[in-house]
């Protein structure tokens, strides 16, 4: 099994697949406008296991296309769909968030949360906006920064990691230089991260380990061969 094999194996059972909750996620609904209009056309990029498109169709009149790279996860979101009773609602697509197969000015809505940053958020909503319908909604989550002097580890950590990092304000003037209006944003509790999205993949780590045993001892053998040779 190669590393992102096991990647996806190792999240798969989480309800999230990123920092998150259902709450938060009507929080935004309640901010979209969206609720109480019909027939509405909707994208989940990077929707993983589906956190956020169940509550969409359980919550709006929608039909959803649930875009990730991975197949097993949208295979996982239809299994949860169905037992939600919700799968009519939703269409997934195994396709990458920068080459989306939906026509110019389509979508009422475009949803991606914990997502967007796999290409950089400034390329995400440059190219996303052509696929909304003029007045169409964008909900995005980002990692941004809750204080104008986070610690410097942190900082160094993250402008390594994810150069784009920056404070919500930063996000928003992006959001106004590509041509989006801002309705509204608001930090995610720490409970998101925990609870949700840390807590349940640690939780998973014993049943993970013995799974794949295999494959660490693999790895362990190749590199006691190594010296020998
Ligand atoms: N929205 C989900 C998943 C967040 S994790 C949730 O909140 O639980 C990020 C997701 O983006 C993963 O499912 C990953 O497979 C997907 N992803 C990564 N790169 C992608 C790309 N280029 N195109 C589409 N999906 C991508």
């Amino acid at each position: 099994m190669d590393d992102m094999t096991l990647l996806v194996d190792l999240h798969r059972p989480s309800p999230r697949l990123g920092p998150g909750s259902d709450e938060q996620t009507r929080r935004a609904l309640d901010l979209s406008g969206l609720r109480g209009r019909t027939d509405l056309r909707v994208a989940d990029l990077g929707c993983g296991t589906g956190a956020s498109s169940l509550v969409l169709a359980e919550d709006l009149d929608a039909h959803i296309t649930a875009v990730d790279l991975f197949p097993e996860f949208l295979a996982e979101l239809e299994r949860r769909a169905d037992a939600l009773g919700v799968r009519a609602a939703i269409t997934t697509v195994a396709a990458s968030m920068d080459e989306l197969p939906f026509e110019p000015s389509s979508l009422d809505a475009i949803w991606s949360e914990g997502a967007i940053y796999n290409i950089g958020f400034a390329t995400g909503v440059a190219a996303w906006r052509h696929y909304l319908k003029p007045g169409g909604v964008l909900a995005v989550s980002e990692i941004t920064w809750l204080t104008a002097d986070p610690p410097a580890e942190l900082r160094e950590h993250w402008t390594a990691e994810y150069p784009e990092v920056g404070p919500a304000s930063a996000k928003l003037a992006a959001l106004e230089g590509h041509g989006y209006t801002p309705i509204g944003y608001f930090p995610l509790p720490v409970s998101s991260w925990l609870d949700r999205y840390y807590r349940p993949l640690q939780a998973r780590f014993p049943s993970f380990l013995e799974q794949h045993a295999m494959n660490v001892n693999i790895v362990v053998a190749r590199f006691g061969i190594l010296p020998s040779r």
